[in-house]
């Protein structure tokens, strides 16, 4: 048990257990958790047992699928209020390089150069997991309890489709709490260069163009529209010309990201003149677009086309429907921001700015679905460096981040005494 000054117990702990914390990092990428197909068996018993090691007792399975589990632990306060969560998902992409020509080490094989740890997931995300669960082992050995609880959820299913991670928690268990930091990739040209209090939600679609498919032998002689032409055309217009409706965000200066043509797709058969082609593209709305907008703007458009050229059979399809499409964004002067940013200038010397997160990420089953405020990703690594070849992780930054993470729990859980930020959600 530490005594003394609390800040600097858990400074003191997280410094005296820098090694452990690295090799902690190093296993859980050596226990691979590719999504798909999605498996967090063998990661989670990793970090059970580990928790259990460190004292953590007692943190619970809640799982659709036996496969994907999710992972519950809380640790009491006196009082039981405020509550913080401090969350991380366990799933990684896949390697997506099967023949190992672009990764220059192995992938599930932890590798570490200097300050780097390469390997899958190492930036996205189990250098942050690490740091969470020794930020809570840090509060724990404190020789009381604070005033507050802090919640670790550890979540599966959260680089793939499909409803077993965050988004299946918050629908199935009804998760009690004042505020949530997703421990997710954060930086974008060094660790922690931004605090993040807002994502992007995500609009997939997909066009579909309809031709005449026939005998490609006599596409010459009898009325033909090649489906395939026509996509390519489609795509090039939008491409060139697609313009979105919304109002401009100080965070996000360029504005919505729109990516055409992620998968392209098209034709029969050789042989077969095509009857039908098609692709799928995303866009990255920013603060205060809707997936209705982004529709109602995609739709004006191809009107337009079909003007243009009477000849053109398009359809719009939105995918991923049914969740709410409206994201909620943190004000910036929640009193937990307040309290990170200044737990990041002690650990780092240095204050991040506020910024918004160019992707999607847990956050948004935390703050929009269970009405938990939430930072959207405020964790080592870089973005740039998620889902590529040769990710690594700074050592340097996954120990900074769990004193970060257990110096801003720690001031408010135990010292903030505000009036509760979600009062019906709190226990
Ligand atoms: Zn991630």
């Amino acid at each position: 048990m530490a005594t003394g000054d609390p800040t600097e117990a858990v400074l003191r702990y997280l410094d005296e257990r820098r090694q452990e914390i690295i090799e902690f990092t190093a296993e859980l990428v050596a226990t691979p958790s590719p999504n798909p197909p999605g498996d967090e068996r063998a990661v989670a018993r990793l970090i059970q047992d580990r928790m259990q090691k460190l004292g953590l007792m007692g943190a619970e399975v809640r799982a659709r699928a036996p496969e994907r589990p999710n992972l519950l632990y809380c640790q009491p306060g006196w009082a039981g209020t405020p509550r913080l969560i401090l969350n991380g998902h366990m799933d990684t992409k896949p390697v997506g390089d099967e023949d190992r020509k672009l990764w220059r080490t192995d992938p599930l094989c932890p590798t570490i150069v200097g300050d780097k740890l390469y390997g899958l997931g190492a930036a996205d995300m189990k250098g942050g997991l690490a740091a969470i669960i020794y930020a809570a082992a840090a509060l724990r050995a404190l020789d009381r309890p604070l005033r507050g609880d802090l919640l670790l959820i550890l979540t599966a299913n959260e680089e793939a489709p499909g409803e077993y991670g965050a988004n299946w928690l918050v629908k199935n268990h009804p998760i009690q709490a004042d505020f949530c930091l997703v421990a997710d990739t954060a930086g974008m040209e060094s660790d922690f260069d931004g605090l993040h209090i807002c994502a992007r939600n995500t609009v997939l679609f997909k066009i579909k163009v309809y031709g005449t498919q026939m005998h490609s032998s006599i596409s010459d002689r009898f009325p033909s529209v090649n489906a395939s032409v026509k996509m390519g055309w489609v795509l090039w217009r939008m491409a060139k010309d697609l313009k979105l409706h919304y109002e401009p965000h100080p965070l996000y200066p360029k504005g919505p990201t729109v990516n055409l043509g992620d998968l392209v797709s098209g034709g029969q058969a050789y042989g077969t003149f095509p009857g039908y082609a098609e692709f799928g593209s995303d866009i990255r709305i920013i603060p205060g677009m809707t997936v209705d907008g982004v529709e109602r703007d995609l739709e004006e458009f191809l009107a337009q086309l079909r003007r243009e050229d009477p000849e053109l059979r398009v359809e719009l399809e939105i995918l991923g429907r049914g969740r709410p499409e409206e994201w909620k964004w943190l004000r910036g002067d929640e009193p937990f921001v307040g309290i990170l940013q200044a737990a990041s200038e002690r650990v780092l010397g240095r204050r991040p700015p506020l910024a918004g997160f160019p992707a999607f990420t847990d956050a948004f089953w935390f703050h929009s679905y269970a009405g938990i405020p939430a930072i959207p990703a405020y964790g080592p690594g870089l973005l740039p460096l998620a889902h590529g070849p040769n990710e690594y992780v700074s050592l340097e930054a996954v120990v900074q981040a769990s004193q970060i993470y257990a110096l801003a729990a720690l001031e408010y859980l135990d010292s903030w005494s505000g009036e509760p930020q979600c009062a019906s959600k709190t226990k």
